[in-house]
């Protein structure tokens, strides 16, 4: 099966040449970019695509989300634009809701919301575990996350949950827990911060998942400045997430490690604090990702577009240097090569805007511009 699209006003592949192209064609043969040039060299295929000098972009690589809870906080929410403070502690209100829902709900819930994203042009998502805190939950949400994607994290250790100490949780986390989850899991985060897992115990946690075969990530630095980051670029972790406040030894880390920082300004936009200083990031050479962190509590969109628009506007990302962190720079989190571009032999997930160039994706942001979405070479929107 191929698929050739022409008339690409504008193509982005990310190609280290020309990583920008216009007036361009593609092909697709078994899911794979496999051939590029000229609109008007484009060969013949089974499917042909008029782009109609529209966008091409890689899909988006969502390389941090929490897709799969039950229930809502738009009361919390309402009150946190009304004044009040973001806490950590927020995320047992839905642990409750989760606990109570069947996985039969759940995998609904979940599967909504990945159309959701898809929709909007996400064609990699991340999806962790973290609202169960019990081990028959956690195991629960990542057999979910496990039927969604390939890209699936253990979080058990989100937060303490009632009930319990900070240090026996751990021992659970990193026991039983750890030994049920790991079968589904690629990854293992820890949520290190002040309210949730302080330096040693998120440490525990990363060491232990490792052991078990996991690879690290960490939710770091997203109320305060904390250790979060530094452990993430000690134990070799593929991303720390957040990074909203950093000491310019933090960035210095992130710099020397190669630890990808993932920014996620759903969050700020929700909680209302400052943005992470992504300029400043990019300036020292940390590699950035972008994600929605999609979640009830903090960032309920499901929009990389928006997460585009905010970086851009917010953080002093130009339009190209967001749609990079959003595409490349997700794959780059998440260790793949094979996705967040669109070189020959690149999975063929791509978005096709109803406009001529990436930049609309900040420049018209609320305005529904991914027109068609091909994931592996199949149309899918
Ligand atoms: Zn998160």
């Amino acid at each position: 099966m191929s698929v050739a699209i022409a008339n690409i006003g504008e193509l982005v592949t990310w190609e280290p040449d020309q990583p920008i192209r216009h007036g361009a064609g593609l092909v697709v043969e078994d899911g794979r970019v496999a051939w590029l040039g000229p609109s008007s060299a484009t060969p013949a295929a089974d499917e042909r695509i008029d782009a109609g000098g529209g966008a091409v972009v890689p899909g988006f690589v969502d390389s941090h989300t929490h897709l799969v809870f039950a229930g809502d906080r738009a009361a919390e929410f309402a009150a946190r634009m009304a004044g009040q403070r973001y806490e950590a502690g927020g995320i047992r209100t839905t642990v409750v809701a989760t606990r109570e829902a069947g996985e039969a709900e759940l995998r609904k819930l979940a599967r909504h919301r990945l159309a959701e994203l898809h929709a909007q042009g996400t064609t990699t998502v991340e999806i962790k575990s973290g609202y169960g805190l019990d081990v028959a939950t956690e195991e629960t949400l990542l057999r979910v996350a496990s039927g969604l994607t390939a890209e699936t994290t253990y979080l058990g250790a989100h937060v303490v949950p009632d009930g319990w100490t900070a240090d026996a949780y751990v021992d659970l986390v990193t026991g039983e827990m750890l030994t049920r989850c790991a079968p589904l899991a690629r990854w293992v985060d820890v949520f290190c911060e002040t309210g949730a897992f302080d330096a040693d115990q998120a440490r525990t946690v990363l060491e232990a998942g490792m052991a078990a075969g996991l690879q690290p990530r960490v939710h770091a630095n997203q109320l305060g400045h904390g250790p979060g980051v530094q452990l993430a670029c000690e134990l070799g972790a593929a991303a720390a997430d957040h990074c909203t406040y950093l000491t310019d030894a933090d960035v210095s880390a992130l710099a020397d490690s190669g630890v990808v920082a993932g920014l996620l300004p759903g969050v700020e936009f929700s909680t209302k604090h400052p943005y992470p200083d992504a300029r400043r990031l990019r300036d020292a050479g940390v590699r950035i990702a972008l994600a929605t962190d999609c979640n009830p509590g903090t960032s309920y969109t499901s929009s990389m577009p928006f997460c585009i628009a905010l970086a851009v506007r917010e953080m002093g990302l130009t339009p190209e240097e967001a749609l990079r962190a959003a595409t490349r720079g997700g794959a780059e989190s998440l260790r793949r090569d094979d996705v967040g571009q669109l070189g020959v032999g690149a999975r063929a997930d791509l978005v096709l805007l109803d406009a001529p160039s990436h930049v609309h994706l900040a420049y018209r942001p609320g305005v529904p511009l991914v027109k068609r979405v091909l994931s592996s070479g199949v149309l899918s929107t």
